[in-house]
């Protein structure tokens, strides 16, 4: 923003003698200041709606550690002035939209988390003004409301019949799935939450996942004792999906080896490329097995309020439990996550421990519907609500028109750079998750790996494109998430372009330095 406009801005904010520097007293009422809130708010709100309606292709301005560290520091100097300073607030806020990802431009196709619905950010304030903290009935009527409502709302789409099943929302997917992995222990690990995992017996009790699990699941055997030795990785087909053959084979030594696999994870929407795994075939193993089946479904998990896209999730219905983040494809703000569970009842086996100052010996109406047993929050921010709001405002059209538009578009964008010679796009996507290797003539092995970093790390520098890395294999590709409706073909077009711009510089450069027998390293660094 121009220096001008920010001290029209300034003018406004300082406006009015109520809340003059001299003015300020150094009481506590002085902090909670009325006047200055309104200020404060109309500044962001005019700030915020400038950003929305700009079209600047812009990705992350990195800066250096100790360079941020020294700006931000400054702005803490002098803190007990006692009052509100117009101009530290608006320094602030604006340190903080100059460092922050750019989710709202063209550029941004680096990671998962959307832009948001603009009212639900506004609901956000509301909610942080005047909070309800949702674990409890008695502090979060409406949190806990919403909740049964939006359960409801899931549950005809999931296909369970009504009150047969259960969510509870979570501050994020990696709690959802540890969450799961707890009640699937307290379930067929006898004993486990008293006695600990060692008591009476002569197995060893295992967690399956698939080797592209997000990494929230990989460390659930550590968190809840299980220990990471008896983690099984599940053998993944050509499509990254877990292989149901394969996998049984992998089950059957792990048992003949003393495991006792009490929980199968599979993934709906995988970090890495956005598969689904096949969850028809993987239910009926767990069935076999004996063993919980939990779905990651923190990315894909949306698809259930599209119609053309809910067929992907053909199978999720028979999971025991299974997760998924609205702070992601349903584009409110994080975090908000929904934990389903297909019977009714188990949600609170997580955490059979119960305090007598939270929990009441009996049930009533109120405590009923509230979900403090079942989570291992405590305070617990009313996330549902933004969801809430979002679906009774504008209904299911919203979210679903969004998603649909987004895997159309990586659906194109895998066309088009399949299209190109200088492009390897090695997977189909099936999500709004695209990876792909750029190739220049000549360029393989080792140096292709190190060349993709070398293009992510360019192409962020340069601050117009975000874009991600992944390592399949031990191939290192290029990754971008579709996350912004406002990205059409020309973006992919221009980020394509701005790739084979950066190469060329590193190929040339190499050329150079490797006469002088300095090339850059072209080495996988990860
Ligand atoms: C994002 C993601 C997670 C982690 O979720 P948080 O909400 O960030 O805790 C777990 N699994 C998958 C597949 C994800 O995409």
């Amino acid at each position: 923003m121009s220096g001008a406009t920010t001290m029209d801005r300034l003018y406004v904010l300082e406006g009015g003698s109520s809340y003059r520097r001299q003015t300020c007293a150094p009481e506590t009422e002085s902090f909670f200041n009325v006047q200055d809130f309104s200020a404060a708010a109309h500044w962001a709100i005019e700030r915020i709606a400038d950003m929305l309606s700009r079209d600047d292709v812009e990705g992350v301005r990195l800066q250096r550690p100790v360079d941020l560290m020294a700006r931000a520091r400054n702005l803490m100097t002098a803190a007990d002035l006692g009052c509100f300073d117009a101009r530290r607030f608006a320094d602030i806020l604006e340190l903080y939209l100059e460092t922050g990802i750019k989710v709202n431009s063209r550029g941004y196709m680096g990671r998962q988390f959307s832009s948001v619905m603009p009212v639900t950010a506004v609901f956000e304030m509301v909610a942080a003004m005047a909070p309800q903290p949702a674990s409890y009935y008695e502090a979060g009527q409406l949190a806990n409301i919403a909740d049964r409502l939006i359960e409801e709302v899931f549950g005809r789409f999931i296909g369970w019949p009504p009150g047969s099943f259960e969510m509870v929302t979570t501050s994020g997917a990696s709690l959802a799935n540890m969450t799961a992995a707890l009640v699937a222990r307290n379930r067929y690990v006898s004993g486990s939450w008293s006695g600990g995992l060692a008591a009476g017996r002569s197995t060893r009790p295992a967690v399956a996942v698939g080797q592209d699990a997000h990494f929230s699941v990989s460390r659930i055997a550590g968190i809840i004792g299980v220990g990471q030795d008896q983690v099984i990785r599940l053998p993944l087909n050509d499509r990254r999906q877990i292989c149901p053959e394969r996998a049984a084979a992998t089950l059957d030594e792990a048992a003949t080896e003393g495991l006792d696999i009490f929980c199968l994870i599979a993934s709906a929407g995988t970090t890495a490329i956005g598969a689904n795994d096949p969850l028809p075939e993987l239910a009926a193993l767990a069935k076999r097995c004996g063993a919980w089946l939990h779905v990651d479904a923190a990315h894909n998990g949306a698809f259930l309020v599209s119609d053309r896209l809910r067929p992907r999730l053909a199978g999720l219905e028979l999971a025991d439990s299974f997760c998924l983040d609205a702070h992601k494809a349903l584009f409110v703000p994080a975090l908000c996550t929904l934990l389903f569970y297909r019977e009714k009842g188990l949600a609170e086996t997580a955490f059979p421990h119960k305090d007598s100052y939270v929990f009441d010996p009996f049930e009533d109406e109120m405590t009923a519907v509230q979900s403090g047993v079942k989570n291992f929050e405590c305070t617990k921010r009313p996330a549902i609500l933004n969801l809430w709001l979002a679906w009774s405002l504008y209904g299911r059209r919203a979210f679903a028109d969004k998603l649909e538009h987004l895997v159309m578009m990586t659906k194109a964008a895998h066309d088009y750079l399949a299209d190109q010679p200088d492009f390897i796009v090695p997977y189909r996507p099936e999500s709004n998750i695209l990876c792909f290797i750029h190739q220049p003539l000549g360029v393989c092995g080792n140096r292709l790996s190190g060349l993709q970093l070398e293009l992510r790390n360019r192409v962020r520098a340069g601050g117009r494109y975000l874009l991600s890395k992944v390592d399949l294999d031990g191939q290192t590709m290029l990754r971008i998430v579709l996350m912004n409706h406002r990205i059409g073909l020309s973006d992919i077009a221009g980020m394509a372009a701005e790739i084979r711009r950066h190469a060329r510089d590193v190929l040339e450069n190499n050329a150079t330095r490797g006469k002088q027998n300095r090339p850059i390293r072209l080495q996988p660094q990860e």
